[in-house]
């Protein structure tokens, strides 16, 4: 299980979810692994706490990467900790649904603010610590980017741009050893899906029914595929949206 060994990789938005387990995954598979929070201090030291305790290496740093200077700093640390950096997951997110009538400035600037920009100012940052070497990106998206539903205009939105980042990026990349991926999830359940209500509605049930691997995903589901994207097993993968959606959202 060395598949990342000595490799250097933050996860943005690690405290819980799907970014505590691509974090979990990623340091079993050896990797130095930087476990980025916004708030929950609590949660990013007990992600830490599994990585030490099963042998691993992990910090916590806080930094909210809708603010440039956050980020600045997060990657600084992540210098002064283990001198270089491999991989970057973009994984904070939030997600909204609300019917076009209540949308705000508000409402598209947090969601827009952290998903797209929070993940650009992350890229910047990522590139001058990749240096010559080159380095790996990964970009965890969503289904409802190919497959919008209805009230989640605003969220889609930021998650397509997202794609429209990974496949631009690829190109722009090209030559410097740097490959770029989305990861688009289905469903899954998570601290933000429990409590955002979608964990246990009809929406679910009708989901899992037309869903051809019949269950909700869980964060393990999403950090295998991480592990792989970032791994040289894709060596030769780079500009691609990757559906991890039990088949809901395939092509
Ligand atoms: P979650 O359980 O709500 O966890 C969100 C994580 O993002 C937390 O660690 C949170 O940190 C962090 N975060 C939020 N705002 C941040 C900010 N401004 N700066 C830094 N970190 C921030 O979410 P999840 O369900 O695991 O989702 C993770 C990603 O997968 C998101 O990008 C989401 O859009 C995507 N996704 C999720 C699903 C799903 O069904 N769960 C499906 C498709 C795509 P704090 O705890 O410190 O606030």
């Amino acid at each position: 299980m060395s598949k990342l060994k000595n490799k250097v990789a933050i996860v943005t938005g690690a405290s819980k979810g799907i970014g505590a387990s691509i974090a979990k995954y990623f340091a079993a598979e050896g990797a130095k692994v930087v476990v980025n929070y916004a708030s929950s201090k609590e949660g990013a030291d007990s992600v830490v706490k599994a990585i030490t305790d099963n042998g691993g290496t992990a910090i916590a740093v806080q930094g909210d990467v809708s603010k440039q200077s956050d980020v600045t700093r997060l990657f600084q640390e992540t210098k002064n900790a283990f001198g270089t950096l491999d991989i970057l997951v973009n994984n904070a997110g939030i997600y909204q649904y609300a019917p076009i009538e209540e949308f705000s400035e508000e409402f598209f600037h947090s969601q827009f603010n952290i998903n797209v920009l929070g993940s650009l100012f992350s890229i910047q940052e990522a590139l001058k610590s990749f240096g010559e070497k080159g380095g790996n990106i990964i970009n965890i998206s969503s289904g409802a980017s190919n497959t919008p539903l209805p009230t989640g205009s605003v969220y889609s939105a930021t998650k397509a741009a997202l794609d429209a980042i990974t496949i631009s990026l690829s190109k722009e990349f090209s030559g410097r050893n740097i490959r770029i991926n989305s990861i688009l999830p289905g469903v899954v359940e998570t601290e933000g899906s429990r409590s955002g209500g979608f964990i246990g509605s009809d929406f679910e049930t009708k989901l899992v029914a037309t869903t051809p691997l019949g269950r909700t995903g869980q964060p393990e589901d999403i950090a295998k595929a991480a592990v792989f994207l970032a791994s040289d097993d894709a060596a030769w993968i780079t500009g691609e949206k990757i559906s991890v959606s039990g088949g809901i959202y395939g092509i």
